[in-house]
Protein backbone atom coordinates (compact mmCIF):
# COMPACT_ATOMS: atom_id res chain seq x y z
CA UNK A 1 0.00 0.00 0.00
CA UNK A 2 1.27 3.47 -0.79
CA UNK A 3 -0.07 5.00 2.34
CA UNK A 4 0.97 4.17 6.05
CA UNK A 5 -1.55 2.71 8.32
CA UNK A 6 -2.31 5.16 10.94
CA UNK A 7 0.10 4.84 13.70
CA UNK A 8 -2.34 3.77 16.30
CA UNK A 9 -3.00 0.83 13.80
CA UNK A 10 0.78 0.41 13.56
CA UNK A 11 1.12 -0.24 17.10
CA UNK A 12 -1.47 -3.14 17.26
CA UNK A 13 0.72 -6.99 17.54
CA UNK A 14 0.87 -8.82 14.10
CA UNK A 15 -2.10 -11.47 14.21
CA UNK A 16 -1.01 -14.56 15.89
CA UNK A 17 -3.12 -17.11 14.73
CA UNK A 18 -2.34 -15.91 10.94
CA UNK A 19 0.01 -19.01 10.17
CA UNK A 20 -2.38 -21.44 11.07
CA UNK A 21 -4.97 -19.67 9.09
CA UNK A 22 -2.93 -19.67 6.37
CA UNK A 23 -2.22 -23.83 7.02
CA UNK A 24 -5.57 -24.15 7.46
CA UNK A 25 -6.61 -22.72 4.37
CA UNK A 26 -4.13 -24.46 2.03
CA UNK A 27 -5.53 -28.14 3.55
CA UNK A 28 -8.68 -27.00 3.06
CA UNK A 29 -7.84 -26.20 -0.72
CA UNK A 30 -5.88 -29.48 -0.95
CA UNK A 31 -9.41 -30.84 -0.05
CA UNK A 32 -8.07 -32.33 3.08
CA UNK A 33 -11.12 -33.11 6.20
CA UNK A 34 -10.77 -30.83 8.86
CA UNK A 35 -12.91 -30.28 12.18
CA UNK A 36 -12.72 -27.02 12.98
CA UNK A 37 -12.66 -26.76 17.09
CA UNK A 38 -11.35 -23.10 16.77
CA UNK A 39 -14.26 -21.14 16.77
CA UNK A 40 -16.20 -20.44 19.78
CA UNK A 41 -19.18 -19.63 17.62
CA UNK A 42 -22.38 -22.18 18.26
CA UNK A 43 -22.99 -24.54 15.34
CA UNK A 44 -26.52 -25.01 17.38
CA UNK A 45 -29.04 -22.12 15.66
CA UNK A 46 -31.14 -19.70 17.51
CA UNK A 47 -34.59 -20.43 19.33
CA UNK A 48 -37.72 -20.55 16.35
CA UNK A 49 -39.66 -18.00 18.43
CA UNK A 50 -36.72 -15.55 18.66
CA UNK A 51 -36.30 -15.85 14.57
CA UNK A 52 -39.95 -15.60 14.54
CA UNK A 53 -39.90 -12.28 16.28
CA UNK A 54 -37.59 -11.01 13.73
CA UNK A 55 -39.34 -11.69 10.73
CA UNK A 56 -42.37 -10.32 11.91
CA UNK A 57 -41.15 -6.52 12.68
CA UNK A 58 -39.04 -7.02 10.33
CA UNK A 59 -42.64 -6.15 8.60
CA UNK A 60 -42.96 -3.05 10.26
CA UNK A 61 -41.79 0.13 8.49
CA UNK A 62 -41.50 1.66 11.80
CA UNK A 63 -38.69 -0.58 12.17
CA UNK A 64 -36.97 0.36 9.20
CA UNK A 65 -36.22 4.00 10.18
CA UNK A 66 -32.74 4.95 11.86
CA UNK A 67 -32.74 2.97 15.87
CA UNK A 68 -32.22 5.35 19.06
CA UNK A 69 -28.20 5.41 19.79
CA UNK A 70 -29.01 3.86 22.82
CA UNK A 71 -32.00 1.37 22.18
CA UNK A 72 -35.34 1.28 22.22
CA UNK A 73 -36.81 1.79 25.78
CA UNK A 74 -38.37 -1.51 25.89
CA UNK A 75 -35.39 -2.97 24.66
CA UNK A 76 -33.42 -1.49 27.71
CA UNK A 77 -36.39 -2.52 30.07
CA UNK A 78 -35.95 -6.33 29.22
CA UNK A 79 -32.55 -5.83 29.70
CA UNK A 80 -33.18 -4.35 33.73
CA UNK A 81 -35.56 -6.89 33.79
CA UNK A 82 -33.29 -9.46 32.94
CA UNK A 83 -30.64 -8.66 35.36
CA UNK A 84 -32.88 -8.41 37.62
CA UNK A 85 -34.22 -11.94 37.09
CA UNK A 86 -30.79 -13.48 36.83
CA UNK A 87 -28.55 -11.61 39.31
CA UNK A 88 -31.23 -10.03 41.37
CA UNK A 89 -29.40 -6.46 40.37
CA UNK A 90 -31.44 -3.10 40.43
CA UNK A 91 -30.73 -1.28 37.00
CA UNK A 92 -32.71 2.35 36.09
CA UNK A 93 -33.01 1.59 32.04
CA UNK A 94 -33.04 5.45 31.02
CA UNK A 95 -29.26 5.73 32.82
CA UNK A 96 -27.72 2.45 33.36
CA UNK A 97 -28.15 0.18 30.44
CA UNK A 98 -27.69 0.59 26.89
CA UNK A 99 -27.31 -1.48 23.89
CA UNK A 100 -24.42 -1.86 21.81
CA UNK A 101 -23.88 -4.03 18.95
CA UNK A 102 -22.31 -7.37 20.20
CA UNK A 103 -20.07 -6.80 23.26
CA UNK A 104 -16.62 -6.96 21.19
CA UNK A 105 -18.21 -3.37 19.87
CA UNK A 106 -18.71 -2.38 23.14
CA UNK A 107 -15.72 -3.24 24.88
CA UNK A 108 -13.69 -1.65 22.11
CA UNK A 109 -15.76 1.54 22.04
CA UNK A 110 -16.11 2.07 26.13
CA UNK A 111 -12.09 1.78 26.32
CA UNK A 112 -11.47 4.40 23.41
CA UNK A 113 -14.19 6.44 25.58
CA UNK A 114 -12.02 6.40 29.11
CA UNK A 115 -8.18 5.33 28.17
CA UNK A 116 -6.30 8.05 27.31
CA UNK A 117 -2.29 8.17 25.72
CA UNK A 118 -0.51 7.28 28.95
CA UNK A 119 -3.26 5.54 30.61
CA UNK A 120 -2.67 1.68 32.04
CA UNK A 121 -5.39 -0.94 31.60
CA UNK A 122 -4.94 -4.39 33.64
CA UNK A 123 -5.67 -7.57 31.59
CA UNK A 124 -5.96 -11.00 32.57
CA UNK A 125 -3.40 -13.14 30.93
CA UNK A 126 -5.00 -14.74 29.05
CA UNK A 127 -7.50 -13.26 27.85
CA UNK A 128 -10.03 -12.07 24.67
CA UNK A 129 -7.81 -10.35 22.69
CA UNK A 130 -9.99 -6.96 22.89
CA UNK A 131 -9.04 -5.67 25.74
CA UNK A 132 -5.19 -5.38 24.69
CA UNK A 133 -5.72 -4.27 21.23
CA UNK A 134 -8.26 -1.47 22.03
CA UNK A 135 -6.09 -0.14 25.00
CA UNK A 136 -3.61 0.01 22.36
CA UNK A 137 -5.60 1.59 19.90
CA UNK A 138 -6.90 4.50 22.45
CA UNK A 139 -2.99 4.92 23.07
CA UNK A 140 -2.68 3.48 26.21
CA UNK A 141 -0.83 0.84 27.46
CA UNK A 142 -1.65 -2.74 28.63
CA UNK A 143 -0.22 -4.23 31.65
CA UNK A 144 -1.37 -7.85 32.96
CA UNK A 145 -2.38 -10.03 35.48
CA UNK A 146 -1.77 -14.14 35.50
CA UNK A 147 -4.06 -16.23 35.56
CA UNK A 148 -2.75 -19.59 35.94
CA UNK A 149 -3.22 -23.67 36.42
CA UNK A 150 -1.99 -23.49 39.95
CA UNK A 151 -4.37 -21.13 40.89
CA UNK A 152 -7.86 -22.43 38.96
CA UNK A 153 -7.33 -19.09 36.41
CA UNK A 154 -8.44 -17.09 39.17
CA UNK A 155 -7.23 -13.63 39.70
CA UNK A 156 -4.35 -13.28 42.93
CA UNK A 157 -5.45 -9.23 43.22
CA UNK A 158 -2.91 -8.96 46.63
CA UNK A 159 -0.17 -10.58 44.85
CA UNK A 160 -0.27 -6.78 42.26
CA UNK A 161 1.74 -4.18 43.97
CA UNK A 162 0.50 -0.97 44.91
CA UNK A 163 2.12 0.93 42.53
CA UNK A 164 0.01 -0.60 39.70
CA UNK A 165 -3.10 -0.15 41.20
CA UNK A 166 -2.62 3.34 41.44
CA UNK A 167 -1.47 3.67 38.25
CA UNK A 168 -4.32 1.89 36.77
CA UNK A 169 -7.67 3.81 34.82
CA UNK A 170 -9.25 0.64 34.12
CA UNK A 171 -9.11 -2.90 35.31
CA UNK A 172 -10.88 -5.83 33.25
CA UNK A 173 -12.48 -9.21 34.67
CA UNK A 174 -13.88 -11.81 32.12
CA UNK A 175 -15.48 -14.74 33.81
CA UNK A 176 -16.67 -17.41 32.72
CA UNK A 177 -13.68 -17.22 31.31
CA UNK A 178 -12.48 -17.16 27.97
CA UNK A 179 -9.90 -18.95 26.63
CA UNK A 180 -9.57 -21.12 30.04
CA UNK A 181 -13.32 -21.92 31.64
CA UNK A 182 -13.09 -20.99 34.60
CA UNK A 183 -15.44 -19.27 36.85
CA UNK A 184 -15.23 -16.89 39.81
CA UNK A 185 -16.85 -16.82 43.44
CA UNK A 186 -18.30 -13.52 44.20
CA UNK A 187 -15.53 -12.37 46.32
CA UNK A 188 -13.31 -11.84 42.97
CA UNK A 189 -15.52 -9.04 42.13
CA UNK A 190 -15.72 -7.70 45.85
CA UNK A 191 -12.35 -7.54 46.00
CA UNK A 192 -11.59 -5.73 42.90
CA UNK A 193 -14.16 -3.18 43.23
CA UNK A 194 -12.79 -2.61 47.18
CA UNK A 195 -9.77 -1.77 45.43
CA UNK A 196 -11.49 0.22 42.41
CA UNK A 197 -12.97 2.36 44.89
CA UNK A 198 -10.09 3.08 47.29
CA UNK A 199 -8.19 3.68 44.35
CA UNK A 200 -9.85 5.25 41.48
CA UNK A 201 -9.89 3.11 38.85
CA UNK A 202 -12.87 1.27 37.06
CA UNK A 203 -14.06 -2.31 36.73
CA UNK A 204 -15.20 -2.87 33.26
CA UNK A 205 -16.42 -6.84 32.96
CA UNK A 206 -17.16 -9.39 31.11
CA UNK A 207 -19.85 -11.68 30.97
CA UNK A 208 -20.14 -12.45 27.89
CA UNK A 209 -20.58 -16.25 29.12
CA UNK A 210 -22.78 -15.69 32.23
CA UNK A 211 -25.17 -18.27 30.86
CA UNK A 212 -23.12 -21.24 29.77
CA UNK A 213 -22.32 -22.28 33.79
CA UNK A 214 -22.87 -26.11 33.55
CA UNK A 215 -22.82 -26.83 38.12
CA UNK A 216 -23.63 -23.34 39.36
CA UNK A 217 -24.89 -20.18 38.00
CA UNK A 218 -22.12 -17.66 37.11
CA UNK A 219 -21.98 -14.25 39.48
CA UNK A 220 -21.48 -11.32 38.00
CA UNK A 221 -19.36 -7.75 39.33
CA UNK A 222 -22.98 -5.55 39.69
CA UNK A 223 -24.20 -8.29 42.43
CA UNK A 224 -21.60 -6.52 44.43
CA UNK A 225 -23.05 -3.96 46.38
CA UNK A 226 -21.95 -0.87 45.68
CA UNK A 227 -20.60 -1.74 42.39
CA UNK A 228 -22.23 0.35 40.54
CA UNK A 229 -20.09 3.37 41.86
CA UNK A 230 -17.13 2.38 39.80
CA UNK A 231 -18.41 -1.09 37.58
CA UNK A 232 -19.69 -1.26 33.70
CA UNK A 233 -20.59 -4.52 32.98
CA UNK A 234 -21.21 -6.02 29.65
CA UNK A 235 -23.97 -8.70 28.28
CA UNK A 236 -24.22 -10.45 24.85
CA UNK A 237 -26.86 -12.35 23.52
CA UNK A 238 -24.54 -14.04 21.40
CA UNK A 239 -23.33 -16.91 23.31
CA UNK A 240 -26.74 -17.42 25.51
CA UNK A 241 -28.78 -17.47 22.81
CA UNK A 242 -27.14 -18.98 19.59
CA UNK A 243 -26.79 -15.30 18.39
CA UNK A 244 -23.60 -14.85 17.63
CA UNK A 245 -24.63 -13.69 14.01
CA UNK A 246 -27.08 -11.18 15.56
CA UNK A 247 -24.80 -8.86 17.41
CA UNK A 248 -26.63 -7.43 19.61
CA UNK A 249 -26.14 -6.73 23.58
CA UNK A 250 -26.18 -4.41 26.55
CA UNK A 251 -24.13 -2.67 28.76
CA UNK A 252 -25.07 -2.13 32.37
CA UNK A 253 -23.73 -0.32 35.36
CA UNK A 254 -22.39 3.02 36.32
CA UNK A 255 -24.58 5.88 34.61
CA UNK A 256 -21.14 7.98 33.48
CA UNK A 257 -19.26 5.46 32.10
CA UNK A 258 -22.82 4.25 30.32
CA UNK A 259 -23.02 8.32 29.25
CA UNK A 260 -19.24 8.01 27.56
CA UNK A 261 -20.35 5.06 25.81
CA UNK A 262 -22.78 6.31 25.02
CA UNK A 263 -21.32 9.36 23.19
CA UNK A 264 -18.66 7.67 21.78
CA UNK A 265 -21.18 5.00 19.78
CA UNK A 266 -23.77 8.16 19.17
CA UNK A 267 -20.28 10.00 17.01
CA UNK A 268 -19.04 6.57 15.26
CA UNK A 269 -22.62 4.10 14.71
CA UNK A 270 -25.99 4.31 15.02
CA UNK A 271 -27.67 1.93 16.76
CA UNK A 272 -28.96 -1.70 16.81
CA UNK A 273 -31.58 -2.42 14.06
CA UNK A 274 -35.19 -2.36 15.51
CA UNK A 275 -35.89 -5.86 15.06
CA UNK A 276 -33.01 -7.41 16.43
CA UNK A 277 -33.56 -5.36 19.31
CA UNK A 278 -37.38 -6.80 19.65
CA UNK A 279 -35.95 -10.56 18.70
CA UNK A 280 -33.66 -9.40 21.70
CA UNK A 281 -36.00 -8.51 23.98
CA UNK A 282 -37.99 -12.33 23.40
CA UNK A 283 -34.82 -14.34 23.95
CA UNK A 284 -34.04 -12.57 27.10
CA UNK A 285 -37.49 -12.70 28.55
CA UNK A 286 -38.56 -15.91 26.97
CA UNK A 287 -38.35 -19.25 29.01
CA UNK A 288 -34.98 -20.10 30.21
CA UNK A 289 -36.09 -23.65 29.46
CA UNK A 290 -36.85 -22.63 25.85
CA UNK A 291 -33.99 -20.08 25.29
CA UNK A 292 -31.60 -21.59 27.06
CA UNK A 293 -31.16 -24.96 28.85
CA UNK A 294 -31.55 -26.92 25.47
CA UNK A 295 -28.38 -26.00 23.96
CA UNK A 296 -26.72 -26.19 27.83
CA UNK A 297 -27.87 -29.28 27.99
CA UNK A 298 -25.78 -29.91 24.41
CA UNK A 299 -22.76 -28.47 25.39
CA UNK A 300 -23.03 -29.96 28.82
CA UNK A 301 -22.81 -33.57 26.47
CA UNK A 302 -20.02 -32.48 24.33
CA UNK A 303 -18.17 -31.39 27.42
CA UNK A 304 -18.40 -34.16 29.36
CA UNK A 305 -17.38 -36.74 25.97
CA UNK A 306 -14.43 -34.19 25.32
CA UNK A 307 -13.16 -34.00 29.09
CA UNK A 308 -13.07 -38.09 29.33
CA UNK A 309 -11.99 -38.75 25.88
CA UNK A 310 -8.81 -36.41 26.04
CA UNK A 311 -8.16 -37.48 29.68
CA UNK A 312 -8.54 -41.35 28.80
CA UNK A 313 -5.93 -39.97 25.60
CA UNK A 314 -3.20 -38.56 28.40
CA UNK A 315 -4.15 -34.98 27.75
CA UNK A 316 -4.39 -32.88 31.07
CA UNK A 317 -7.48 -31.01 30.43
CA UNK A 318 -8.85 -27.64 33.01
CA UNK A 319 -12.42 -28.36 33.47
CA UNK A 320 -13.96 -24.83 34.69
CA UNK A 321 -17.35 -26.26 34.56
CA UNK A 322 -18.45 -22.81 32.01
CA UNK A 323 -18.62 -21.93 28.81
CA UNK A 324 -18.14 -24.02 25.34
CA UNK A 325 -14.16 -24.19 25.60
CA UNK A 326 -11.58 -26.48 27.29
CA UNK A 327 -8.21 -25.28 27.96
CA UNK A 328 -5.49 -28.06 27.72
CA UNK A 329 -1.84 -28.57 28.33
CA UNK A 330 0.28 -29.05 25.40
CA UNK A 331 2.37 -32.40 25.19
CA UNK A 332 5.49 -32.07 26.97
CA UNK A 333 8.15 -30.46 25.65
CA UNK A 334 5.84 -28.62 22.39
CA UNK A 335 5.23 -25.10 22.00
CA UNK A 336 1.19 -24.16 21.39
CA UNK A 337 2.24 -23.59 18.12
CA UNK A 338 3.85 -26.92 17.18
CA UNK A 339 0.96 -28.37 19.08
CA UNK A 340 -1.80 -26.80 17.08
CA UNK A 341 0.18 -27.34 13.67
CA UNK A 342 1.04 -31.30 14.15
CA UNK A 343 -3.40 -31.20 15.47
CA UNK A 344 -3.87 -29.45 11.77
CA UNK A 345 -2.32 -32.10 10.11
CA UNK A 346 -4.01 -34.95 11.86
CA UNK A 347 -7.60 -33.09 10.45
CA UNK A 348 -8.19 -30.92 14.29
CA UNK A 349 -8.07 -27.08 14.00
CA UNK A 350 -7.69 -26.11 17.32
CA UNK A 351 -6.22 -22.44 19.10
CA UNK A 352 -2.76 -22.02 20.07
CA UNK A 353 -3.07 -20.98 23.10
CA UNK A 354 0.03 -18.07 23.19
CA UNK A 355 -2.89 -16.41 20.67
CA UNK A 356 -4.47 -15.02 24.19
CA UNK A 357 -0.84 -13.89 25.87
CA UNK A 358 1.75 -15.18 27.08
CA UNK A 359 0.18 -16.86 29.86
CA UNK A 360 -1.39 -19.09 27.43
CA UNK A 361 2.04 -20.54 25.53
CA UNK A 362 1.96 -23.84 27.23
CA UNK A 363 -1.65 -24.64 26.51
CA UNK A 364 -4.36 -24.99 23.64
CA UNK A 365 -7.87 -24.45 23.20
CA UNK A 366 -10.68 -26.42 22.46
CA UNK A 367 -13.99 -25.41 21.24
CA UNK A 368 -16.99 -27.58 21.34
CA UNK A 369 -18.99 -25.46 18.85
CA UNK A 370 -19.06 -28.79 16.28
CA UNK A 371 -21.58 -32.22 16.43
CA UNK A 372 -20.89 -35.17 19.15
CA UNK A 373 -20.48 -37.10 15.45
CA UNK A 374 -17.61 -35.02 14.43
CA UNK A 375 -16.26 -34.41 18.34
CA UNK A 376 -16.23 -38.14 18.47
CA UNK A 377 -14.14 -38.59 14.88
CA UNK A 378 -11.62 -35.51 16.54
CA UNK A 379 -11.24 -38.06 19.39
CA UNK A 380 -9.66 -40.76 17.12
CA UNK A 381 -7.01 -38.10 15.91
CA UNK A 382 -6.07 -37.11 18.46
CA UNK A 383 -2.60 -38.76 19.22
CA UNK A 384 -2.11 -40.58 22.63
CA UNK A 385 0.41 -39.11 24.25
N1 LIG B 1 -16.04 -11.39 25.33
C1 LIG B 1 -15.46 -12.58 25.24
C2 LIG B 1 -14.71 -13.09 26.42
C3 LIG B 1 -15.55 -13.34 24.07
O1 LIG B 1 -14.96 -14.53 24.00
C4 LIG B 1 -16.27 -12.81 22.97
C5 LIG B 1 -16.38 -13.55 21.71
O2 LIG B 1 -15.80 -14.58 21.49
C6 LIG B 1 -16.85 -11.55 23.12
C7 LIG B 1 -16.72 -10.87 24.31
C8 LIG B 1 -17.58 -10.90 21.99
O3 LIG B 1 -18.82 -11.44 21.76
P1 LIG B 1 -19.94 -10.67 20.95
O4 LIG B 1 -19.31 -9.47 20.32
O5 LIG B 1 -20.44 -11.63 19.95
O6 LIG B 1 -20.97 -10.27 21.96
Amino acid sequence: MIFQKSLRLQKLPPYIFAQIDEKKRKLISEGKDLIDLGIGDPDLPTPTPIINELTETARNPENHRYPSYGGLIEFKKACATWMERRFSVDLDPQTEIMSIIGSKEGLAHFTESVVNPGDFALIPDPAYPVYANATLLAGGTPVYYPLTWENKFKPRWSDIPDEVWRAVKVVFVNYPHNPTSATVNLDVYTEIVDRAKSYGFIVCSDGAYCEQGYDFLPHCALQVPGAKDVTIEFFSTSKSYNMTGWRVGFAAGNKDLIAALYQIKSTLDSGVFQPIQWAAIKAMLGDEREMVFPSKEVYRYRRTLMVEGLRRLGYEVFDGGATFYLWIKNPKGKSSADTCTELLERGIVCTPGNGFGKQGEGFFRVALTVSEEKLKTALTRFPKI
